[in-house]
């Protein structure tokens, strides 16, 4: 089941159960299995399952809950803390520091949306105030370079990398001008090494990650960290070597389209560990891996990698990848994803959109406006245009309380963008009277008349 649809389940449930005149143990119990049902479908282990099922049932008893209580809102709680639960890794998530250099290096097994990911996690922090760079050390798979460039020019990010010269089926070609220079681990220091001196504060290298067992992907980013070692203090490398390294947290792609991302957010409570993914934890490196939702993305073989993956990082989730293009991409925060989820909206989330797109010195005027009900066709014909800005519509959506992301489908998004265009084409013809004029009922209503026409 898709996290859309999860979502639309969930909240036609507990909607059932509020619509009951009486809520007694049959209604409670055919709301959990509707739930449990949806949860299964998306790929959610058993167990956890299981068990969010009996503790809701042990904290909702109820023959104990006196008359007055509340029981909707009583179950309604519980059955957001239990999914929150099932999805916390119980550890805070990684944040860069804005101002110190951070390096970020995206590991992950191909295909799974690293090249993507870097260039979206970079034009998000772009668009926070950050001095973001992109490194491309993958010199395995042909054309990496050319999409990073590609990407990287058209959200204006600085970027480093070199074309390969291994093709793809000669282990070493002897006509390249040296083999190091299609050295990843070289390619990645010296873009590094470049950036810190332009003062950037958040330095993404992409990796190949053509590895499909751990353990020789672990080799290829300590060949890294001991490049980076060199010159630091011999303790530093001591602890490199002695230590392994740690995945400090996680990126979920594709959690559009036909993902069973319910599996993939709740694969942290898997007992898998790897020994090799020990920890090497400094203010200024930070493995971010790329796991892909879509778990044919690795083959039969692997079909549960993607899972095992979050498991043996016991990583957070930062973010979540959502569609191909660059602003498809969310921060993950597990309760106003459950509370969207359940289509609760999620406030901050939104506001954190409004404060990217309305230009900090208008933002309190802004308010002041809408808190006196001065809200006019300019205003909203502003707002139309940061919407557009915001990304996604559907994304932009879902945050508000009453819209599940089901509401707004995916081939659905680009029709509700080309209404909002036509209303403000509409308003482009108005004279600026109209514009100014307080927003009327009547004129509403003539433009959604035009529009629908
Ligand atoms: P890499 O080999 O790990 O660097 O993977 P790429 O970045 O080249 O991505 C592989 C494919 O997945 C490309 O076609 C991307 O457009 C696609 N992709 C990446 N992230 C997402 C996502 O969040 N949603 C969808 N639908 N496709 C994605």
């Amino acid at each position: 089941m898709v996290l859309a649809q999860l979502g639309g389940t969930i909240s036609r449930a507990l909607q059932q159960m509020s619509n009951a005149t009486i809520i007694d143990e049959k209604v409670l119990n055919d709301c959990l299995n509707e739930i449990t049902r949806a949860l299964l479908q998306s790929d959610v282990q058993f167990n956890l399952v299981r068990d969010m099922q009996k503790n809701i049932k042990k904290i909702v008893n109820l023959d104990d809950l006196a008359a007055g209580h509340n029981k909707r809102k009583i179950i309604q709680q519980a059955i957001f803390n239990e999914l929150c639960k099932i999805l916390d890794p119980g550890k805070p998530s990684f944040t860069p520091k804005k101002g110190k250099t951070s390096v970020i290096m995206f590991v992950g097994l191909q295909g799974s949306g690293k090249t993507t990911t870097c260039t979206k996690y970079a034009f998000y922090h772009q668009k926070k105030g950050w001095k973001p760079a992109l490194v491309c050390a993958d010199t395995f798979r042909a054309g990496a370079f050319d999409q990073l460039k590609q990407n990287a020019t058209k959200a204006k990010i600085p970027f480093y990398g070199r074309f390969s010269c291994i093709p793809l089926f000669v282990e070493i070609d002897l006509s390249c001008n040296s083999y190091t220079e299609s050295d990843p681990v070289r390619i990645a220091v010296e873009g590094v090494e470049r950036f810190k001196k332009e003062n950037c504060d958040l330095i993404i290298v992409d990796t190949s990650g053509r590895h499909k067992q751990e353990a020789a992907l672990f080799e290829e980013i300590v060949k890294f960290l001991k490049q980076r070692s060199i010159g630091q203090a011999a303790f530093d490398q001591a602890q490199a070597f002695k230590q392994s390294v740690a995945v400090g947290a996680v990126i979920i792609t594709k959690m559009d389209g036909h993902a069973k991302g319910g599996g993939a957010l709740s694969a942290r409570a898997r007992e898998v560990e790897f020994e090799q993914w020990g920890r090497i934890w400094s203010w200024e490196k930070v493995l971010v891996s790329c796991i892909s939702s879509v778990a044919s993305d690795y083959g039969d073989v692997h079909k549960d990698d993607s899972h095992n993956q979050v498991a043996a990082t016991k990583s957070p989730v930062i973010f979540i990848g959502t569609g191909e293009h660059m602003d498809e991409f969310e921060v993950f925060d597990v309760k106003p994803f459950v509370s969207r989820l359940l289509g609760m909206g999620d406030w901050s989330g939104f506001m954190d959109k409004i404060q990217e797109v309305v230009p900090m010195d208008q933002q309190p005027e802004l308010l002041q406006k809408l808190s006196e009900g001065n809200f006019t066709l300019r205003i909203m014909y502003e707002q139309f245009q940061n919407i557009l800005k915001m990304g996604p519509i559907g994304q932009v959506f879902s945050m508000l309380p009453g819209f599940s992301q089901e509401l707004m489908p995916k081939g659905r998004e680009k029709e509700s963008q080309a209404k909002i265009k036509r209303y403000m084409t509409m308003m482009d013809s108005m004279t600026n009277e109209g514009k100014v004029g307080q927003f009327q009922s009547q004129a509403h209503e003539r433009i959604s008349n035009h529009a629908n026409s």
